[in-house]
């Protein structure tokens, strides 16, 4: 299966936070940091409280993000619903 096509987006972000900046400014807290790979920003997982990388989606239209958290290396399309891993030459699509 191929990439998606909007896989090769932002490909170019800065490293992420170690905070989710959207729970700081509210005083929350976060589960798990995800990174928008179009605009860079360090936003809080779905396991969350307040989800803010899936309502940045919501919001904002910008369909990759990967994960922030030390260790992980994948990437995700909301677009697509589609799970990308590290595989012999690049990325691949996860299998369910
Ligand atoms: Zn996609
Ligand atoms: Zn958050
Ligand atoms: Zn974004």
């Amino acid at each position: 299966m191929p990439l998606c096509e909007h896989f090769e987006t932002g490909v170019a972000v800065d490293d992420p936070e170690t905070v989710c900046l959207a729970c700081v400014a509210i005083g929350s807290t976060w589960h798990h940091l995800r990174q928008c790979l179009n605009c860079g920003q360090t936003l809080c997982c779905d396991n969350s409280p307040n989800r803010h990388a899936t309502g940045h989606y919501l919001s904002d239209g910008h369909p990759m993000i990967r994960s922030a958290q030390p260790g992980e290396d994948w990437r995700w399309c909301y677009r697509d619903d589609l799970l990308f891993i590290p595989g012999a030459e690049g990325y691949e699509v996860a299998e369910e």
